[in-house]
């Protein structure tokens, strides 16, 4: 996986969760049917795309692609505006994790897990055997990306790669991705009609991209074809060699909720600072229950997604594999939380601070601008208040004398303006 344009796609796909649930997304059939509508005359991107795909031919036939494959993938394809319109977006506001963990990790999302987990008891059994990644991670995978199976996309392959491809900020990923559906086409025997996906182009019931497909699937039913479309084992067994081949420790957890003593200094749940359980002890962590850290020798970091007010976590190395999965941490959570609940294990109990009020995306570059004038450097101003902000504001809060937690609130965009205002900035 590509964790960088993961990790771009997943902000994208985080701040759209106020789409429609994957059901609601579903076509509707029509009683009647549509009068055609004449097409528009092409306009200048529709002449871009056409040489797109014309000239994107040299490269695929370059790449083992046959002219055949090529044609029947690429030819009368139209570029999709709606996929241009996601492509473009920058959201006015990010869902607070708390209502994103809501919708990912609902009571519906946990029964129907914990159904999925008897029914296919068997296969699941078998994969966990092979590949060492626990069942109820793979089923909270699936439930997380297609609800299981429910929400496969709607787009056609071709057209979304293509369209990211031809223009637009993830041309180079489209492009890759591209030509890797080509390959899998190829090899595989498929009918490209029925090949499809989501705006990004990950598709089946485990979201896979094309070139993940290349280096994981397999064939998890023994029909001889791997299918990630239709065949759910297919489809959790080639996920189990993803998860496994990012490096995931068979027989051992994603790590747990915790309780951080009141005088924790903030700035150590980064999510990246790695102590062993003996030194987190020694700061005075605990399990939610309150009694002493389980031994473990693995070392840990720790997360606080929404700050000193909302819940902590102590994680593992198998947390961090989820993340490869998908580079959001409230993904990573909702993946790992509803696993232990589809297990049968407790969720998550300390509450979320949901009094706090989300940044607009003016709020956020307004809070990033400021940072800067103040003196704590930032690669880009996008809005995007992602691992470095974060940093940056944990240094602003320490030498304030504030708890480093990293966390932005109106009340700390409040103070960081004021300050600016006051030296003249
Ligand atoms: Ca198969």
């Amino acid at each position: 996986m590509q964790p960088l344009i993961k990790a771009a796609l997943a902000a994208v796909a985080l701040t759209l969760v106020a789409a429609p649930p994957a059901e609601a997304r579903r076509p509707r059939h029509h009683s009647v049917a549509p009068a055609p509508v004449p097409s528009p005359p092409a306009g200048p991107q529709d002449i871009k795309f056409a040489q797109f795909i014309q000239d994107f031919r040299a490269t695929a036939l370059a790449a083992g692609i046959t002219p055949a494959t090529y044609d029947l993938a690429m030819s009368g394809l139209h570029r999709a505006a709606s996929i241009e319109a996601l492509n473009a977006s920058q959201p006015e506001f990010v869902k607070p994790i708390w209502s994103y963990l809501d919708s990912a990790v609902s009571p519906t999302r946990i029964s129907d897990g914990q159904r999925k987990l008897a029914e296919k008891a068997q296969m699941l059994a078998g994969i966990e055997a092979k590949y060492g990644v626990p069942r109820e991670i793979l089923v909270s995978i699936w439930g997380n990306e297609t609800d299981y199976g429910r929400g496969n996309g709607e787009f056609n392959i071709f057209q979304a790669l293509a369209t990211l491809a031809y223009d637009g900020p993830r041309a180079e990923f489209g492009r890759t991705e591209l030509l890797a559906a080509l390959k899998m086409l190829q090899q595989e025997h498929l009918d490209p009609k029925q090949m499809t996906s989501s705006w990004a182009g990950a598709f089946g019931q485990l979201q896979m991209l094309p070139s993940t497909f290349l280096k994981s699937a397999v064939d998890g039913d023994g029909d001889g074809k791997r299918d990630l479309w239709h065949s759910s084992a297919d489809a959790l067994a080639s996920a189990a060699v993803e998860v496994s081949s990012d490096g995931w420790e068979r027989g051992h957890g994603w790590g747990y909720e915790v309780r951080l003593p009141p005088d924790f200094a903030y700035e150590q749940a980064s999510g990246d600072l790695l102590k062993s359980i003996a030194d987190w002890s020694a700061l005075g962590v605990r399990t939610i229950d309150g009694r002493a850290l389980p031994a473990d020798a693995e070392q840990a970091v720790i997360y606080i997604p929404a700050g000193r007010r909302g819940p902590a976590f102590l994680a593992f190395n198998n947390f961090k594999v989820i993340l490869k999965y998908n580079n959001a941490v409230s993904y990573a959570l909702a993946v790992c939380t509803l696993a232990d609940q589809i297990a049968g294990r407790p969720g998550i109990q300390a509450a979320w601070p949901r009094d706090e009020q989300p940044l607009s995306q003016d709020e956020r570059i307004a809070m990033q601008n400021a940072l800067v004038k103040l003196g704590y450097p930032l690669e880009k101003i996008d809005g995007i208040l992602g691992r470095g902000t974060r940093a940056q504001l944990r240094l602003y809060q320490k030498a304030r004398g504030l708890p480093a937690d990293g966390f932005p609130t109106m009340q700390l965009l409040a103070a960081i303006l004021v300050e600016v205002k006051q030296k003249g900035l």
